[in-house]
């Protein structure tokens, strides 16, 4: 094989090898995204605390409420632990007063990004 040769193969090869890393990107991002939406769809649609309806339509109480995510540990080592993710839905009230609300333990609590998911699903639609 000649040098050139050669040279057009390594090429080809790194340009694959780019495209793969593409790809694999872009997957994560879709996975992302989805369990982003499916947390969305399993918020409840009252205050966990005090029971207060929660409109997911109101942009204004999607802004001014909390969420708390707790990831489902699916693989961990503790039966009790392990199961479904939970979402829970505090109003600003209860979350201000809420000493009594235990945001335990870990990352695995999250704030949803409400802007960025439906900045999400609307460059989704377009
Ligand atoms: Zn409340």
């Amino acid at each position: 094989m000649t040098k050139a040769a050669k040279k057009m193969q390594r090429k080809v090869k790194k340009a694959k090898m780019q495209r793969k890393v593409k790809k694999a990107k872009k997957r994560l991002a879709e996975t992302e995204l989805k369990e982003k939406i499916s947390m969305f769809s399993k918020l409840e649609n009252s205050c966990l605390t005090c029971e207060k309806p929660f409109d997911k339509q109101n942009k204004e109480m999607v802004q001014s409420w909390y969420v708390v995510v707790r990831k489902g540990d699916l693989h961990g080592a503790s039966a009790l632990r392990r199961g479904e993710d939970r979402v829970n839905l505090y109003c600003p009230e209860c979350w201000s007063k809420a000493s009594n609300i235990v945001v335990t333990d870990d990352s695995k609590w999250t704030s949803i990004d409400w802007e960025k998911i439906k900045e999400e699903i609307n460059a989704e639609k377009s």
